[in-house]
């Protein structure tokens, strides 16, 4: 145990998460300062931490001027100038107790510039007897003077001198202990340092190491620490995979019975990136592993169209193919697109909802059973136990993120190592997919079919929202469609209900008497969704009032407006989402954002980056900002290893070093059957902690 750390002591640390010396070896500063040298107070540059010495010219209580408010101020200067310190929140007494005239002291603060004069708020301060060189100061007190000092966040009852005190022992006494097997050749190629080093460089950087890199975090120290962690994150996915690609499969061949035909019938051509992509799902197919692909792209950038290729591969071969979709509506629409397009063909689609009555059912699952059904679309449904395919070939998930790990497997588990695809229009950035989806292959459609026009994005406060129903009338005087969309409202689920009903009335009453208005809502029987869906395809709706029941992947060309109420409340990928529902025509269409009547800072970023940008991808690292990364997309439920230190947002270029030293390491091992690999794999074992399956590391 450490010495000086008492049981109340740990209790407190424990407040931190800390409760073990690796815990502590792993609590890195989140900023560190500068108290290499002094500043003269004359050369404090402002916007910056500065540190310097003064003597106290002047102390007591004044008001700020307009706001009257009361602040306490002192006036130290040393023989190059001077400058002032001010508290806004403080006890008098003990300040001036604190600064009496004549008083010497070191401080340290962020240097302001208010006008001519610059100030410093809440300044740390270093009472000096006399008045001391800083040599001397860093003699006598080398925590705290005369390096880069890290800073630490703090509990309750922890002083940030008590913590650098305890800190500066902790890494003294135990990280030279931390033993690491990452191979040395590694390090080298990556110019990195041994584990033990890095940290302790983490917590006490040397003193001729760039301030610049390490307040960036790119200092060889932070960044060892990161490759480190990132490492041994993408071996254990390494593993994940290659226990898919051992795995015998099923190998496609591909006739082009009906990929050919279906070719000659489309009244369009796959654009290059379909094109491209359909080119590495085949190869999945034809090898003998099962495949095991994310197949990303844009709203509205062709995916089903690329399913539907991969679909009759399946079928050339004889097999069977099963398409999940989050919602009722989605699988309606998928089923409709499948059924089209495989008739012509001479092949049978079933498609699988709940509120089948018990025969429909019965027979549906017949067919699939023997398989008359080439091609089976669903909801949650076909997931059911009752479904049994003949011959599942491939599995298709679409909308991934709106389902789990564990669908996959369930759908894997339907036919004897079927091929499994799964989409998503989610935007992901390229690092966090990496991590989330590291044991699938990723193919990504980066182009829309030609045509279609940028939708054009509005923001309209609530004042002015009779502006964008304005808008939104022109075009259905034009003959076009709109959607008008509503939040759920977290307390009660009736009070969305509320405003999207009342909104209808009012729309029909005031604002657009003369369109024909539909009412869509999570609460309405299936059949009646159908029939408000399917009449507002057909035209026979000029307006859909809806709660976000149409948040995913309904295609209706004609609708060219998107009215989002209480967009504030929305994240930024299901705008992004909704906003994917327009322009799907050739026709100019609209996004119009109407924010509650106030709203939040991060709220009006969000709709901020929809007015500027409509790349999903942008839109995504916008959103990891704002949100960081352990909140987006529920990663912290994804089965993976928790970073420490490892930043998503701030450390892709390490991860992506990472990432291929140990996918070449893995090969290199022969996956971590080699001998001499025994302690990485040993290490990776600890890491992961049970996350892995036995089978992937056996
Ligand atoms: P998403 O990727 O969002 O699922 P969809 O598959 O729904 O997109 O496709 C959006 C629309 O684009 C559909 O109406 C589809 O028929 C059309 N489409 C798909 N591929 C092409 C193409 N190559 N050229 C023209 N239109 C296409
Ligand atoms: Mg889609």
């Amino acid at each position: 145990m450490l010495t000086g750390v008492g049981p109340r002591l740990v209790e407190k640390l424990s407040k931190l998460g800390l409760n073990t010396i690796e815990d502590g070896l792993y609590h890195l500063p989140f900023r560190y300062e500068d108290r290499r040298q002094l500043t003269p107070i004359a050369r404090l540059s402002t916007s910056r931490q500065g540190v310097f010495y003064g003597e106290v010219l002047a102390a007591g209580e004044t008001h700020t001027s307009r706001k009257r408010t009361r602040i306490f101020e002192v006036i130290v200067g040393d023989q190059s100038g001077q400058i002032s310190l001010k508290w806004f929140r403080y006890r008098k007494g003990w300040l001036q107790k604190r600064f009496p005239l004549g008083q010497k002291a070191i401080f340290i603060g962020e240097v302001r510039s208010f006008g001519l004069m610059r100030e410093v708020h809440h300044p740390d301060a270093e009472l000096l007897t006399q008045h001391v060189s800083l040599d001397q100061l860093a003699h006598s007190d080398p925590l705290n003077f005369g390096r880069i000092l890290p800073v630490y966040s703090l509990t309750e009852g922890i002083s940030q001198k008590q913590m650098r005190k305890i800190w500066f022992a902790l890494v003294d006494q135990f990280a030279h202990d931390i033993t690491d097997p990452l191979p040395q050749e590694i390090l080298q190629r990556n110019k990195l340092w041994s584990l033990s080093r890095a940290i302790r460089a983490c917590h006490w950087p040397d003193n001729d190491q760039s301030l610049h890199d390490i307040e960036k975090g790119s200092d060889c120290g932070r960044r060892s620490v990161v490759f480190d962690e990132f490492f041994y994150l993408q071996l254990g996915l390494a593993l994940k995979r290659q226990g898919v690609e051992v795995e015998q499969g099923i190998a496609f061949n591909v006739t082009h019975r009906y990929t050919i035909p279906l070719n000659k019938i489309l009244p369009y051509q796959l654009t290059d990136a379909q094109r491209r992509v359909l080119g590495e799902i085949k190869q999945d197919m034809m090898s003998p592993h099962p495949m095991n692909r994310l197949l990303q792209g844009d709203v509205g950038s062709g995916k089903t169209l690329v399913a539907l290729m991969a679909a009759l591969i399946a079928i050339e071969n004889g097999k069977q193919v099963a398409m999940v979709a989050p919602t009722e509506i989605l699988a309606e629409q998928h089923a409709r697109f499948f059924t089209d397009w495989l008739e012509k063909l001479g092949l049978n689609t079933v498609l699988l909802k709940s509120g089948l009555s018990v025969r429909e059912k019965k027979e549906r699952l017949g067919r699939i059973a023997c398989g008359s059904a080439h091609l089976v679309v669903g909801t949650h449904a076909v997931l059911q136990k009752g479904v049994e395919f003949h011959a599942l070939g491939l599995g298709i998930i679409d909308e991934q993120h709106r389902f789990g790990v564990r669908q996959r497997a369930v759908l894997k588990q339907k036919g004897e190592s079927p091929d499994i695809l799964v989409m998503t229009a989610t935007p992901i950035p390229r690092t966090l997919s990496l991590t989330l989806y590291g044991d699938l292959s990723v193919s990504v459609i980066d182009q829309l079919p030609p045509g279609r026009k940028p939708v054009k994005t509005e923001l309209y406060q609530y004042s002015k929202s009779l502006d964008a129903y304005r808008v939104l009338g022109s075009e259905i005087d034009n003959g076009r469609q709109a959607y008008v969309v509503f939040p759920l409202v977290e307390e009660s689920e009736k009070s969305d209900l509320q405003a999207a009903t009342e909104a209808a009335d009012r729309l029909a009453a005031d604002i657009l008497p003369q369109a024909r208005i539909g009412l869509l809502h999570g609460r309405m029987k299936t059949v009646d969704k159908d029939r408000m869906m399917n009449a507002f395809r057909s035209g026979d709706l000029d307006v859909l009032v809806a709660t976000t029941v149409i948040e995913v992947g309904v295609d209706v060309p004609n609708a060219t407006v998107m009215l989002i109420e209480h967009a504030d409340r929305f994240g930024l990928a299901q705008l992004h989402q909704l906003r994917g529902r327009v322009g799907r025509g050739s026709d100019k269409s609209y996004c119009l954002l109407v924010p509650s009547s106030s709203y939040s800072e991060d709220a009006a970023k969000r709709l901020q980056v929809m007015v500027e940008t409509s790349d999903g991808f942008r839109i995504a690292e916008a959103d990891l900002n704002i949100r960081g990364p352990g909140d987006f997309l529920g990663t912290r439920q994804s089965g993976l290893p928790e970073l420490k230190v490892a930043s998503l947002l701030r450390d892709g270029v390490t991860l992506d070093l990472a990432r291929r030293e140990a996918f070449a390491y893995a090969l290199k091992t022969n996956y971590l059957q080699d001998p001499a690999s025994e302690p990485v794999r040993n290490e990776l074992l600890r890491r992961w902690a049970g996350r892995l399956e036995l089978a992937s590391i056996a």
